[in-house]
């Protein structure tokens, strides 16, 4: 509670201060491990991934600590055959930016890479889905933490699982188990692609 405005004797901050006090909160104390996953259908797939994790790179107050292998797959969710194959891959940052300005930094590097959304699930450049961000559970459909669909997804379990074996789901549990009762079908190892961390 500010009293600065009812006790005369306690005086207000100043603005800079205030100021500086949350740009350091913002750029450097109390990192997050966030999980982060991507996906592109449309264009050049493995350039638009690179330049999605580049993009997150030069976030102020993101550090990508890992990238995945990169998979091929199978759309999920609609008809087989009526859309080209994805390349996925899975990103593990550390951010001390809260879940909500990571989801908002993430749709402006998808418009970035001029995503049009038209039908769900529809071919995109890239598609930028928040994982997991440190153990945070939420509900709310702007922003569910963790995706509440990425524990039924072998495109998003195999990269992060390939990166990190011992990952748990909050609230469902190790990767590897998930991973394991899901299958792997429709979703191929490409060797012959690398994405590296940001520069
Ligand atoms: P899916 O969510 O099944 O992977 P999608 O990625 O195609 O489908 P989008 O059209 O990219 O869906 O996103 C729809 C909305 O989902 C976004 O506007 C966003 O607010 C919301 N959303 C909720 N939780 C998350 C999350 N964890 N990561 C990214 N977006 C989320
Ligand atoms: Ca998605
Ligand atoms: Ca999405």
């Amino acid at each position: 509670m500010n009293h600065a405005q009812s006790d005369p004797t306690v005086q207000p901050v100043p603005a800079s201060v205030v100021e500086t006090v949350d740009a350091a909160d913002v750029t450097l104390s109390n990192p997050k491990l966030a999980v982060v996953a991507l996906g592109s259908n449309l264009g050049n797939r493995l350039d638009t991934l690179q330049g999605a994790i580049d993009a997150l790179g030069d976030t102020p107050g993101v550090r990508v600590k890992a990238v995945s292998p990169v998979y091929e797959t199978e759309p999920w969710g609609v008809d087989p055959g009526t859309q080209p194959s994805y390349l996925n891959a899975v990103v593990i940052l550390k951010t001390t930016l809260p879940p909500s300005s990571l989801l908002e930094r993430g749709q402006a590097i998808e418009e970035a890479f001029d995503r049009v959304r038209e039908e769900r699930w529809g071919p995109r450049t890239i598609d930028v889905d928040i994982i997991s961000y440190a153990d945070v559970l939420s509900e709310d459909p702007v922003l569910t933490l963790p995706h509440p669909r990425a524990h039924q997804r072998a495109f998003v379990l195999a990269p992060w699982h390939d990166m990190d074996p011992a990952a748990q789901i909050p609230g469902h549990g190790p990767v590897a188990a998930l991973l394991t009762a899901l299958g792997t079908a429709g979703v191929a190892p490409r060797a012959d692609l690398e994405l590296r961390l940001p520069e």
